[in-house]
């Protein structure tokens, strides 16, 4: 199939790439414009030079006491920690070592720190694009976002409750005036 993203598009969808988030059509069409794209492509260099370097600061506090192998276990669940994907239990566990141990709370807060630094790359690179084909891809990824905002519970409290004012609104004045 012929790869139709420009720069822009790139630039946008890049930190996605890095972190894995695209779906498999969308991150093969990266992959080919960054085969083709030098300018793209030392982005992507620059990109995934930070995040091994962020690594790699990780890998010197081996010799510190608190690299532990209940730390380790941390480290490897701590993505999926973050990405909502561990059962209760699990999150307890996570949370616990997280307060007793340091080195792990560093990491819980750089993760945070990293994801909101993306998003805001993201939010820069959505205000900049132009062509319809971006903005069908961003709205693409804004309504993944929506769809998580309307589960949140707080949000259907809020929407039952201005849903039962309504009706009660709309019976008083029915009584009143009919
Ligand atoms: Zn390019």
């Amino acid at each position: 199939m012929h790869n139709q993203l420009t720069c822009e598009q790139v630039s946008a969808l890049l930190s996605f790439y890095v972190e894995d988030k695209l779906s498999k059509k969308l991150s093969e069409y990266v992959k080919q414009h960054l085969e083709c794209c030098p300018i793209c492509m030392e982005k992507y260099i620059k990109m995934q030079n930070m995040i091994n370097r962020f690594m790699d600061i990780q890998n010197q506090e081996i010799d510190n006491p608190y690299a532990t192998k209940q730390y380790e276990d941390f480290k490897s669940n701590l993505s999926a920690y973050v990405d909502n994907e561990l059962d209760d239990f699990e999150n307890i566990k996570i949370k616990k070592i997280a307060i007793s141990n340091p080195l792990a709370r560093q990491d819980l807060e750089n993760i945070y720190t990293f994801k909101k630094l993306l998003h805001s790359s993201f939010e820069k690179t959505k205000n900049d694009l132009k062509t319809d084909y971006s903005k069908n891809i961003i709205s693409q990824l804004q309504h993944e976002d929506s769809k998580e905002k309307i589960q949140d519970p707080f949000f259907k409290v809020v929407i039952t409750f201005f849903t039962m004012i309504t009706f009660i609104v709309a019976g008083v004045i029915y009584i009143l005036y009919f």
